[in-house]
């Protein structure tokens, strides 16, 4: 039996029935990244031996009658921009091409409290910038249900690692639909939680106030499960917030009877893929026909979403990332004489262009003279965009939409327009402005590949957004369809 291809609930039960052993799921993902991985490349580092370690140690607790966590003995992939301590932690960039972290980051932590076997850490766009996992500086990673296809991005590795069946589950970070984005194109649920219910201790910083860490999974049960495990207060963390984490995994009840679902219609905009239009319309059909109430919604300044989160993202960015100067780690030019010299040629070959090209949007948003103009005007219709969304949540318990307009693109097709790239986020930007929560599941295919349906909650509204998505997932089972490799 392949083990790997099940969900964490499906091989709790299996443990907790001692069918089989940690070790034996272990060794069935490291199998799997054996047989694929050459085509996928969804890894930067690999964690086999302290994985079956793991994995040896939960089933000692287990044949000695310990009563076991549902995340516990389950293969995990992280994200390379959350700190592990004594393992590789590069952002995918040259300029932490050999950073060790003295520490690890609190989710990671959480998991590891939790039983949780880590496998390794995933490739992603340097710094999380980017929709395609080509900003990677070490190799680009393939979207399993095509490989000459991209798996998208920001994290697609973690994306990519959970659809090909390389882990049982993953985290990623999502600033700007780096999470729910790859999750539509490889197939795969995705959580982007509310702003402040995930640590964001020991995740190196791209744009703080809005980057969020979630999981991958292969069902919204897993999803709802990590997300239990992962949310809470930290104190490490100041902008996370106090709030009572329920046991989201109850509230899967399947019934949507009476949810008053939103449409917005600047969602259903032209340039959208009319397959992708099409499957997100029979979704709605879909959660009418279950009870749902599907009315039509509106937020207003939708179309400033985009500029406005090229301005706050580079401007965080350009802040977040001066640290890395080539001093205390990460990379460092040997050979500048001086030290101003040191740090141009450091920053100038530890950074890529698209990380440099935001350092540069960035610094000039924030440079006096265009502050006002540009930084604190952005500020301003940031909350205008916050506040479309509190007028339609007093209607509707969730909105929906695409999660990104089209499927899956190809291998460079967009890797020289970087207005094309972004474009490819216009749905899922919003919501890390405006702090809320949203899930992308799938939602049918369009030549071979998978289409993303994308609910958005209110704030810690995550129970809301897996109740429908569950029920949605069940009664159509796309979610259950694999990538042939
Ligand atoms: N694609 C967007 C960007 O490049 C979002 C990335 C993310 O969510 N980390 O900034």
């Amino acid at each position: 039996m392949q083990l790997n291809s099940l969900t964490a609930h499906e091989l709790h039960d299996k443990l907790v029935n001692k069918e089989v052993s940690s070790v034996e799921i272990t060794e069935d993902v490291f199998k799997r990244i054996d047989q694929v991985d050459d085509k996928v490349k969804a890894f930067v580092t690999l964690t086999k031996e302290q994985a079956l370690a793991k994995a040896a140690e939960v089933d000692a607790r287990i044949s000695g009658g310990d009563k076991i966590g549902p995340l516990e003995g389950i293969p995990v992939v992280i994200k390379d921009n959350m700190c592990t301590e004594g393992v590789l932690t590069t952002c995918s960039s040259k300029m932490l091409h050999n950073f060790v972290p003295p520490y690890s980051a609190t989710v990671v932590e959480k998991l590891q409290a939790a039983g949780a076997v880590i496998v390794g850490k995933a490739n992603m766009d340097e710094f999380a910038m980017g929709s395609s996992t080509e900003n990677s500086r070490f190799f680009s990673t393939r979207n399993p249900w095509d490989t000459d296809c991209v798996p998208g991005g920001s994290s697609g590795g973690s994306a990519a690692s959970v659809a090909a069946d390389e882990t049982i589950y993953s985290l990623g970070s999502d600033t700007g639909g780096s999470i729910r984005q790859p999750a539509s194109f490889c197939g795969v649920v995705g959580l982007k939680p509310t702003y402040g219910t995930v640590s964001r201790y020991g995740l190196i910083a791209y744009a703080s106030s809005l980057d969020q860490i979630g999981p991958f999974a292969k069902d919204v049960r897993d999803c709802a499960q990590i997300f239990n495990v992962i949310a809470g207060h930290d104190p490490k963390d100041s902008t996370s917030a106090e709030f009572e984490v329920p046991d989201y995994t109850s509230i899967l009840t399947g019934d949507v009877k009476g949810l008053r679902i939103g449409i917005p219609k600047e969602y259903f905009i032209e340039g959208t893929d009319p397959k992708v239009l099409q499957l997100v319309q029979d979704a709605i059909n879909k959660f009418e026909a279950m009870g749902a109430v599907c009315e039509e919604a509106t937020l207003p300044h939708t179309e400033y979403a985009l500029p406005v989160y090229y301005l706050i993202a580079p401007a965080e960015a350009s802040s977040n990332l001066a640290r890395y100067d080539g001093v205390r780690y990460g990379y460092r030019d040997e050979t500048a004489e001086d030290m101003i010299t040191m740090f141009k040629r450091t920053r100038s070959e530890g950074f890529g262009t698209e990380v440099k090209r935001r350092i540069m949007l960035g610094t000039y948003a924030l440079s006096s003279g265009y502050y006002d103009a540009y930084y604190l005007k952005a500020l301003k219709v940031r909350t205008l965009i916050r506040q479309d969304f509190d007028r339609a949540f007093e209607k509707f318990d969730l909105l929906i939409s695409p999660t990104s307009p089209t499927p899956a693109f190809r291998f460079g097709e967009k890797a020289d327009d970087p207005i094309q790239m972004y474009l490819s986020d216009v749905f899922t930007i919003s919501l890390n402005l405006a702090g809320i929560p949203g899930i992308s599941i799938p939602c049918g295919f369009s030549n071979g590949l998978p289409v993303g349906l994308q609910l958005m909650g209110k704030p810690f509204g995550e129970g809301t957004l897996f109740k429908a998505a569950h029920a949605f997932e069940q009664s159509t089972g796309y979610y259950k369809m694999k990538p042939n490799l």
